[in-house]
C-alpha cells in the first residue's frame, strides 16, 4: 500500500480540527480551565498551517512556504504555552511570542531567498524543540493525574522524535535548496505519527479534564467552604463507621456567645471568628489529627496516638489560646472564648459517634459550667453500653 501524502494531511487537518471543537466545547463548561482554549487557539493556527502546506506541496511557491510558516510557529507556541498554562495556571505570553518568532527568525529568510531546505530543516527543528518542552510541561505535571498525563508526555515526545527524524534525513541528504517540499520516508512517517498523537493526546486532554472536574468536585463535597476545615460529611465518611481505641479522642467545641459576635459586628465579623478559630485548630493538629467545622459555630477535632490526659491540654491549649486572639472589625476590637468537651477512646473500642455524643455532653457541662473552659467526659462510662455499641 503506498500511502498518498495530501490524503493523510488532510486527515491531520480533519483530526486538528475535530480535537479543537471538542476542546474549544469542555472550555465552555469549566471556563477557568483556560488552557483548554489556548490548545484550542494552537490547533486552530496548525490546522491553517496544514492547509497552507498541502497548498505547497501542490505549488512550491515562497510565499506559500511562508504562510506555513506564520501560520505552524505560533499553532506549537501555543502548544508549549497550554502546557505551561496547565502547569502552573499562568499563561506566559512573552514565552510564547518568543517560541514563535525564533521559528520565524530561522526559517522565514532562508526561505524567501530560495534555500528551502534549509528552511525546512530549521523547522523540524523548531518543532520537535518546542514539541519537547511541551512534553517536559506535561511531565512536571504528572503527580496530579499519573495515568494521562504520562501518556501526553509520551505521545508528545513521540511526535517531537518524528520530527527530529525529518530534519535528520533532510541534513543526511544535505540539498539546502529543494525547489519542492520534502518527500522521504520521514515525512510519511512523521504525517502518520501526527494523526495517531493527535487522536490520542486528545482523548486524554479530555479524561485529564474529567479527572481534574472530579478531583475539584472531590474536594467541593469534603470541605468546608468558610473556613477550609473537612465538613461535617467528611468527617463521617472519614470515621463514621470505625471504632475508637484508647490511643485516639475526640474533642468537640463551640464558640461562647458566638450570637453576640453576629449581633455586634455583623454576619462577616462572625465569620471571620470563625475562620481565626478554624486557623487555631488547623495549628494544633498534628500528622493524623483531623479537624472539621460540624456546622454554625461548632468544631471537632480527632486525634489519634494520643497518651492519657494528653487531649486535655491540647485542648486547653486551642482555648488558651483563641481567648488571646482577636480580630479589628470596623475599628473596634473583638474577642471570643470557646468551650470545648473531651471524650477520649478506651481500652475497649467504642464507636466514632458514641465518642462524639459523650464529647458533646461534656461541652454542655462546660457551658453550664460557665463557658470558656475544657470539661471531660468522665461520665462516658456512664453512657448505657447499648447505646455506646449501636450508637444512633
Ligand atoms: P453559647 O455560648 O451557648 O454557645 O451561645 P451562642 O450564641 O454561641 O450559641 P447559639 O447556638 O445560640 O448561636 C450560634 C450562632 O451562630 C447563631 C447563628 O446565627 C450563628 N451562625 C451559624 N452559622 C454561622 C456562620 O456560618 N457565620 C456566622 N457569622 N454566624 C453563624
Ligand atoms: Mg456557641
Ligand atoms: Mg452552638
Amino acid at each position: 500500500m503506498t500511502l498518498d501524502y495530501n490524503s493523510l494531511l488532510i486527515a491531520l487537518a480533519v483530526s486538528a480540527a475535530c480535537l479543537a471543537v471538542t476542546l474549544l466545547g469542555s472550555w465552555f463548561a469549566r471556563r477557568t480551565e483556560t488552557f483548554l482554549l489556548t490548545c484550542t487557539i494552537g490547533l486552530v493556527l496548525i490546522v491553517s498551517g496544514i492547509f497552507a502546506y498541502g497548498l505547497y506541496v501542490g505549488t512550491p511557491t515562497k510565499l506559500l512556504g511562508i504562510t506555513a510558516f506564520v501560520f505552524f510557529f505560533p499553532g506549537f507556541a501555543a502548544a508549549v504555552g497550554a502546557g505551561y498554562q496547565f502547569r502552573t495556571g499562568r499563561l506566559s505570553c512573552r514565552m510564547m511570542v518568543v517560541a514563535a518568532l525564533a521559528g520565524y527568525a530561522v526559517t522565514i529568510p532562508p526561505m524567501a531567498t530560495g534555500y528551502d531546505g534549509f528552511a525546512f530543516i530549521a523547522e523540524n527543528t523548531v518543532i520537535a524543540s518546542l514539541l519537547f518542552v511541551t512534553a517536559y510541561q506535561y511531565w512536571l505535571a504528572r503527580a496530579e493525574a499519573p495515568v494521562p498525563l504520562t501518556g501526553i508526555t509520551a505521545l508528545y515526545i513521540l511526535t517531537a522524535i518524528s520530527f527530529v527524524l525529518c530534519a535528520s534525513v533532510l541534513l543526511a541528504d544535505g540539498k539546502m535548496v529543494l525547489g519542492a517540499a520534502p518527500s522521504n520516508w520521514a515525512e510519511d512517517l512523521s504525517l502518520a505519527i501526527c494523526i495517531a498523537s493527535m487522536t490520542g493526546i486528545g482523548a486524554l486532554s479530555l479524561a485529564l479534564h474529567q479527572w481534574r472536574l472530579a478531583a475539584r468536585h472531590r474536594i467541593e463535597a469534603t470541605t468546608d467552604s468558610l473556613t477550609g476545615l473537612l465538613n461535617r460529611r467528611a468527617l463521617f465518611d472519614q470515621y463514621g463507621s470505625g471504632e475508637m481505641g484508647s490511643t485516639s479522642a475526640v474533642v468537640v467545641f463551640d464558640i461562647d456567645h458566638f450570637k453576640s459576635i453576629n449581633d455586634t459586628f455583623g454576619h462577616a465579623g462572625g465569620d471571620r471568628m470563625l475562620r481565626l478559630f478554624a486557623d487555631e485548630l488547623r495549628a494544633n493538629c498534628r500528622v493524623g489529627d483531623v479537624a472539621a467545622r460540624l456546622g454554625g459555630e461548632e468544631f471537632a477535632m480527632v486525634l489519634r496516638d494520643v497518651t492519657p490526659g494528653q487531649t486535655e491540654l491540647v485542648a486547653e491549649r486551642i482555648r488558651r489560646a483563641f481567648e488571646q486572639r482577636q480580630i479589628i472589625f470596623d475599628g473596634a476590637i473583638a474577642t471570643c472564648t470557646v468551650s470545648a468537651g473531651v471524650a477520649p477512646g478506651r481500652p475497649t473500642p467504642v464507636p466514632f459517634d458514641a465518642l462524639l455524643r459523650a464529647a458533646d455532653k461534656a461541652l454542655y457541662a462546660a457551658k453550664r459550667a460557665g463557658r470558656n473552659r475544657v470539661e471531660l467526659a468522665s461520665h462516658l462510662h456512664a453512657v448505657p453500653m447499648e447505646t455506646v455499641r449501636t450508637g444512633s
